[in-house]
């Protein structure tokens, strides 16, 4: 059964007016709830409130899609209708990216530098892999040939966060469909809309009914139905850790397959070789970019005694001159963060670091009293076993760290229970170090001589899950 709900837009987007669901059924009851821009706390959105049953007939229709059409479509087929769906989603540019803007308050510059083109050039890699899925031949006896195949895993439950809605849902959406497997999409429930609009772009490029479907609504209910749900076959997360456990509990009900991508407290290391203009340019960015709502955000600095004072003064000068405002104005850098909850955590920790005995150097404060802005924040003087220093914080507030030496550097960047990304703000060594979860990567190399990234040493390594659909 094919029917749709609707999801009324009602503020200034400029692109449309009233929108459809792509979804396998409607809300029995027609709920909704209200999707808000976090820049002036107006409404944008109502969108519809799934339920179990949405969920329900969502994955049946999935399960339909992945037995019919989708799996048994000729590969090169599948990988023609993701194209398309790319060039779809390449003329509608500026349309997506006002609504993202709109919807999680992202600096539209960002947007269009940033979430659109990878989400993209990620649906474009992949639907080139559509035909090139193989498996192998192994060489065991000669008297017998065997081999592997490679095969779609099934119904996919797609669990998306609300910092990078349209890149991380694509990042899900794009390896799973090419290869062959359907999908159910549950976007965050503060950041619905550019899911569907892209799904509604789906259609138009031909991918068949209950391919993609999304389903709306709160993370306890929908969320929870696709992960306890016995039909489908994999679940794919990114999110908190705390949801990430449940999901793994749920999730071993029927041994569906899960990946999980996780939060993070990464650490950014500059020594007194870094050139440390540079350096305390790069990570200012790596705390600040998105209001500091980034998995690898670099949000402890940890900087060699002989130079912290003095890259603690130009991180302090950078967090006020970055410019905060209207995520529709282009040089905007800092928008609001995501909700009035998020805000309110976010100045609890700011209050915390000071309870503790961090210096808060600036920021840390809302700014206005519309909209959910932070000024971005500097605490010195803290202390490795501080809650600022070893809980994800999700915002623009950095905490800037004393160390020794290198092993010193070391004990500290590997001393939170996050690991997922590291940058190196020095030169000369190489050093590669593992945790005991065996993610976090610190690497130091020697100093370039040109003016790019890598000029001032720094280099960032991501170590995140592995996305498997074949
Ligand atoms: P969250 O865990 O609250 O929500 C993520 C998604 O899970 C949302 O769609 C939400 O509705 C859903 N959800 C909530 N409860 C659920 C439940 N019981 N069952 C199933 N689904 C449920 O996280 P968030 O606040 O949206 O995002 C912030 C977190 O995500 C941070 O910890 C951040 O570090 C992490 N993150 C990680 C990455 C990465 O690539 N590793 C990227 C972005 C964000």
């Amino acid at each position: 059964m094919q029917t749709r709900q609707v999801v009324f837009l009602t503020g200034a987007f400029s692109g449309a007016s009233l929108w459809h669901m792509l979804t396998s059924s409607s809300s029995e009851e027609s709920r909704t709830f209200e999707s808000l821009n976090p820049a002036t706390e107006q409404v944008i959105a109502t969108v519809a409130e799934g339920n179990e049953i949405d969920v329900d007939r969502a994955v049946a229709a999935a399960r339909r899609a992945f037995e019919g059409p989708w799996r048994t479509m000729r590969a090169a087929e599948r990988g023609h209708v993701l194209l398309k769906w790319a060039e779809l989603l390449r003329r509608h540019v500026d349309e997506i990216a006002e609504l993202e803007s709109l919807d999680a308050g992202k600096p539209i510059a960002a947007v269009l530098r940033q979430d659109i083109p990878a989400a993209i050039d990620t649906l474009t890699y992949y639907a080139g892999w559509a035909d090139k899925i193989s498996g192998e031949v192994v060489s065991t006896r000669d008297d017998a040939l065997t081999y592997t195949v490679r095969e779609p895993v099934g119904v996919v439950a797609a669990i998306v966060p609300w910092n990078f809605p349209l890149m991380i849902g694509m990042w899900k959406l794009a390896p799973a469909l090419a290869c062959g497997c359907t999908v159910v999409m549950k976007p965050a429930e503060l950041t619905s809309l550019s899911a569907l609009r892209i799904a509604e772009l789906a259609l138009e490029a031909g991918l068949p009914p209950g391919v993609l479907n999304i389903v709306t609504g709160p993370g306890r209910v929908v969320g929870d139905a696709l992960v306890n749900h016995p039909d489908v076959d994999k679940v794919t997360f990114t999110g908190s850790p705390g949801v990430g456990r449940g999901i793994m509990r749920g999730a071993a009900g029927n041994f569906k397959r899960v990946s999980l991508e996780l939060g993070g407290k990464s650490a950014n290391v500059i020594f007194d070789d870094a050139d440390l203009d540079a350096a305390s340019k790069a990570a200012a960015a790596g705390i600040f970019f998105n209001a500091g709502q980034v998995c690898s955000a670099g949000s402890r600095v940890l900087v060699q005694e002989t130079v912290y004072d003095d890259v603690v003064e130009r991180l302090t000068t950078r967090a006020e001159a970055l410019r905060i405002g209207d995520p529709a104005d282009r040089a905007t850098v800092l928008g609001p963060v995501i909700s009035e909850k998020q805000m309110k955590s976010i100045l609890d920790y700011v209050d915390i670091g000071q309870k503790e005995g961090a210096l808060l150097t600036t920021g840390g404060r809302r700014v206005g009293d519309r909209g959910y802005f932070i000024s971005p924040a500097v605490f010195a003087n803290v202390k490795h076993e501080m809650r600022i220093s070893q809980e994800e914080i999700f915002g623009p507030v950095v905490s800037v760290i004393k160390f020794r030496d290198e092993a010193d550097a070391l004990r500290i960047a590997n001393g939170t229970a996050y690991s997922l990304a590291a940058d190196k703000l020095a030169h000369e060594r190489l050093v590669y170090d593992r945790n005991s979860e065996g993610i976090l990567v610190v690497i130091f190399r020697k100093r370039p001589a040109s003016n790019d990234r890598r000029a001032h040493g720094a280099e960032r390594v991501w170590r995140n899950a592995d996305q498997r659909y074949a």
